[in-house]
């Protein structure tokens, strides 16, 4: 039988089981203009990264793949026989390799690191758990709201099929959302460097479990030379079927994958979008339509999008008046956590708490939910925010 977080959590028509108690809001609040400032705000020397740890956050860009506990990595391999499959037969052995991640140097070089775990990821339970175990290090970390992503066909090699692959992350994803206190969503991938009749097949796969946990449809892989239009009728299919869209670009090309993404293929969120920097009309537009960057900075610098932290365009497109998210990409590649990345942009990109309360808001504002839901989400984690508003943050 499919398990069904989505027919409780987004039928228009389903009591909302996590979020029925909640106060519903009339008023969403947009990310606000925030003037430059050669001053840094009172805050700054006082805020620390057990502040943010204990601020309600969400998390909208997250691989399921890359954010296995490194302790699970060896545990499923031992059971499964597949030592094999690992660079070292220890936590800390593994943890020592992983440190050359940040050396990967491309995008194609980073994701080379995932053959360490997807080959660990094909039985139904090894899904579950690792599904399961990733919502619960988000709740761990105050995490209210999370999106999972990952690619059904990397996980079929066992033969399992997509719809047993998509029911075990629901399942796993289900248990951790009655076990903590976090809602959960799921987003398929379509892989880039695969023929578009695979990312047709996956947004197929996305338009049945709709209402059922699936919440949008996204392209992923390596980007250079594999242009989002080269998926078109499976984004028009996703599209047609009302699913929303979020789509890998400006990673490791250039602007012109962004306008494919947003224009071709008709995406309501870009992941990372590093190269919008470069194209100063398209980031106007951005603003205008309040379109969202899903930013994961850690990731960034890993892939060499950018050289470093400090060469981030975040505080660009924060003081641009662009919505800003921040999210981790992969948990574990990048040994980090949606806690670190906010106290990362605060210590290196000239960012402020009051910058980072909205940031941290953004994740709620543009969800991959319903408009009451989300609504109602965002008011219940505005009332527990420990920081209150400033002038620098007018209403919608
Ligand atoms: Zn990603």
């Amino acid at each position: 039988m499919r398990a069904c977080i989505g027919g409780k959590l987004f039928s228009p028509c389903a009591p909302d089981r996590s979020l029925g108690h909640r106060r519903c809001s009339s008023v969403l609040r947009d990310a606000p203009p925030m003037p430059m400032s050669s001053t840094p705000a009172p805050d700054a020397a006082t805020l620390t990264q057990d502040d943010i740890r204990s601020w309600p956050k969400a998390e909208l860009h997250c691989h399921l793949d890359g954010s296995v506990r490194l302790e699970t990595m060896l545990d499923l391999a031992q059971q499964q026989g597949k030592m094999s499959v690992l660079p070292a037969d220890s936590v800390e052995g593994l943890r020592d390799e992983l440190r050359q991640v940040e050396a990967s140097g491309t995008l194609e070089a980073y994701l080379a690191w995932f053959d360490y775990t997807i080959p660990l990821l094909q039985t139904e339970a090894a899904l579950r758990r690792t599904a399961y175990e990733l919502a619960a290090d988000n709740a761990a970390e105050n995490v209210r709201y999370l999106e999972v992503r990952y690619s059904p066909i990397l996980h079929v090699e066992s033969d399992l099929s997509l719809e047993a692959v998509n029911d075990a992350v629901i399942e796993g994803l289900r248990r951790a959302e009655a076990d903590f206190d976090i809602t959960t969503s799921l987003i398929v991938c379509g892989l880039r460097d695969r023929f578009e009749s695979a990312s047709m097949r996956l947004a197929e796969l996305a338009v049945e479990y709709q209402h059922e946990g699936v919440v949008a449809f996204d392209l992923a892989g390596g980007e250079a030379g594999n242009p989002p239009k080269g998926h078109l009728h499976a984004f028009y299919r996703a599209r047609n079927n009302l699913l929303n869209l979020t789509i890998h670009a400006g990673e490791a090309w250039g602007p012109d994958s962004i306008r494919q993404a947003l224009f071709y293929c008709g995406a309501h969120r870009i992941g990372h979008g590093i190269s919008l920097r470069k194209d100063p009309e398209l980031m106007q537009y951005f603003a205008d339509h309040r379109i969202p960057l899903e930013i994961c900075p850690t990731s960034n610098v890993d892939t060499q999008a950018v050289p470093s932290l400090e060469a981030h365009p975040i505080e660009t497109y924060v003081r641009s008046n662009i919505p800003v998210t921040v999210n981790t990409d992969n948990r574990l590649f990048s040994r980090t956590s949606v806690t670190k990345e906010l106290w990362r942009v605060h210590q290196h990109c000239n960012l402020e708490a009051r910058h980072l309360r909205e940031i941290a808001l953004n994740g709620f504002r543009y969800a991959f939910l319903p408009h009451q839901q989300k609504q109602d989400l965002l008011r219940s984690v505005t009332d527990d925010f420990p920081l209150a508003e400033t002038a620098e943050t007018p209403l919608w």
